[in-house]
């Protein structure tokens, strides 16, 4: 289960290269709207971000695609484990 490029690409252009984690336990406020990097991507670095499936088996759909810094990235995937 993986986004096309072009999803990806979609979601990263409503994101504004923007994370977009709006969950209430992480400690940010509202939205996370952490700076990321493009070429970043997958990288578990300062800039670095992943496409994430807001529901899982949600379907490689831009509606079920999030950006999101790897920080906010790897608490979602500690939790769904
Ligand atoms: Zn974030
Ligand atoms: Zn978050």
């Amino acid at each position: 289960m993986a986004f096309l490029e072009i999803v990806v690409k979609q979601a990263w252009e409503r994101s504004s290269g923007l994370c977009e984690c709006r969950r209430t336990t992480h400690g940010h406020n509202n939205r996370c709207y952490k700076y990321l990097k493009w070429e970043c991507r997958g990288e578990e670095s300062e800039d670095g971000w992943e496409a994430h499936h807001i529901i899982p088996g949600g379907g490689d759909i831009l509606g079920n695609c999030e950006i999101l810094c790897y920080d906010c990235y790897k608490a979602i995937r500690i939790n769904e484990k």
